[in-house]
């Protein structure tokens, strides 16, 4: 028995093996968490976590399809979107 370096689940493995991790979605989020940087989806505006590494624009598989089809569509207007630098929305205090 071990414990997994990130779940802190207890899990079985051989002895001989250097494994810390239950599982491989343990060792990738554990591998992430480390390099993780804050992005903004150009598609939904949303705010996501990704690894700096990541090459993703999007916050996930569904705006990826969407920027993907407007890309094919209309191939130079998503371009200047993305071009442009998205402000955080200003709060009106009065
Ligand atoms: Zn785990
Ligand atoms: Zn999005």
């Amino acid at each position: 028995m071990r414990v997994c370096a990130f779940c802190n689940k207890k899990f079985f493995i051989l002895e001989s093996s250097k494994r810390r991790f239950c599982s491989k979605k343990c060792m990738n989020k554990n591998f992430n968490l480390q390099n993780l940087e804050v992005r903004i989806c150009p598609i939904c505006n949303k705010e996501y976590a990704i690894p700096k590494n990541f090459r993703n624009m999007t916050c996930g598989k569904v705006c990826g399809a969407e920027k993907r089809k407007m890309t094919r569509n209309l191939g130079t207007e998503i371009k200047s979107k993305l071009g442009r630098k998205i402000m955080p929305k200003k709060e009106c205090k009065t």
